[in-house]
């Protein structure tokens, strides 16, 4: 390519890929010219409209859908091992013509996954009153289910070559893998009748910066992207659903007075799993168009 977007030569995994924000994750990739994607989402058929939103642009990205539940430790290992077995690895590579004398012009191979899914919360009730079981279903799901993703998917990239040797070749190149966790904003903040939504999201932060310590010796690096509100399905739930609050209160507080597009958060994801990103890990990258330093 030769209009400064990053190039993408590998393969990838992502859950919550049948909408979205995992969705147009998905779509972003195959534009970079991503090798293969592995679609994985308990909605089987919206991974299905994905991947026919990536054929139809007639990219050559190969695909697979899985239907996967990101809280079933069974389910995530087969969609893992499939993954594998289809694409040989969850393998990533890039190259930037943007900056060609800074990264070079060869391809950059790694290795990268993107854990998307998640839920929100449906009773809007404050912490006091909170019911215990909705609790323990968002925390299943958002949290528990970035544990379990991340644990196979550390397995699998420990067990794929490091695509450089450090200190022989570039290092920067030195990476066996990148995982992505989706967080959000709200993992900064206090969210109002959502405390489990809010718990989840701090909590996904932590377990993004104990992975990326576990696991940086294995040459993987770990990072959580935190959007703030964006334009999806969930959000549409969300902004319609609170007394007395239309979508103009959701962007209120940012510097864009809208809110973000699905693609502005994918372009972060692609440039963190890709070399680019080679000495971040451990990070929580905020894209919020600057709602958190107007709270
Ligand atoms: P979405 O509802 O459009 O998509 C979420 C996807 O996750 C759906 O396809 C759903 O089927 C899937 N999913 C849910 N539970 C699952 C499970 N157990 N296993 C596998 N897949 C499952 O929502 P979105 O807005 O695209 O959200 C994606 C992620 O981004 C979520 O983690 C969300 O918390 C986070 N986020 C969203 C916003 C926003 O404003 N939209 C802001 C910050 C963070």
């Amino acid at each position: 390519m030769s209009n400064g977007v990053k190039t993408l030569d590998g393969v990838a995994l992502v859950t919550g890929a049948g909408s979205g924000i995992g969705r147009q994750i998905c779509i972003s990739y195959a534009h970079a010219g991503c090798r293969a994607i592995a679609l994985a989402d308990v909605n089987l058929e919206g991974v299905k409209e994905t991947i026919s939103l990536i054929k139809a642009q007639r990219y050559s990205t190969k695909t697979l859908a899985l239907e996967a539940n990101v809280a079933d430790a069974i389910s995530v290992k087969n969609m893992v091992a499939q993954t594998v077995k289809a694409f040989g690895s969850i393998d990533y590579g890039s190259f930037f013509d943007l900056m060609p004398g800074w990264y070079g012009t060869d391809t950059e191979t790694g290795n990268t996954a993107a854990n998307v899914a998640g839920i929100t919360t449906t009773a809007r009730v404050p912490t006091a009153k909170y019911p215990h079981q909705e609790y323990d279903k968002i925390l299943e799901i958002n949290t528990k289910g970035i544990m379990i993703c991340m644990q196979e998917q550390i397995q699998a990239m420990q067990k794929q070559t490091a695509t450089c040797t450090p200190g022989i070749d570039n290092p920067r190149r030195a990476q066996r893998g990148s995982i992505i966790n989706i967080a959000s904003v709200t993992g900064f903040s206090g969210l109002q009748n959502m405390m489990p939504y809010n718990v989840s999201k701090h909590a996904v932060i932590g377990l993004t910066k104990s992975a990326a310590v576990d696991h940086g010796r294995d040459e993987i690096r770990i990072n959580a992207v935190c959007p703030g509100m964006t334009e999806t399905p969930m959000v549409a739930t969300r902004t319609t659903s609170i007394p007395g609050k239309s979508s103009g209160w959701a962007v209120d507080g940012n510097t864009r007075q809208r809110l973000a597009l699905p693609e502005e958060i994918a372009d972060v994801c692609i440039f963190l799993s890709g070399c680019g990103a080679s000495y971040m890990s451990g990070s929580s990258v905020v894209v919020d168009a600057g709602h958190l330093a107007a709270l």
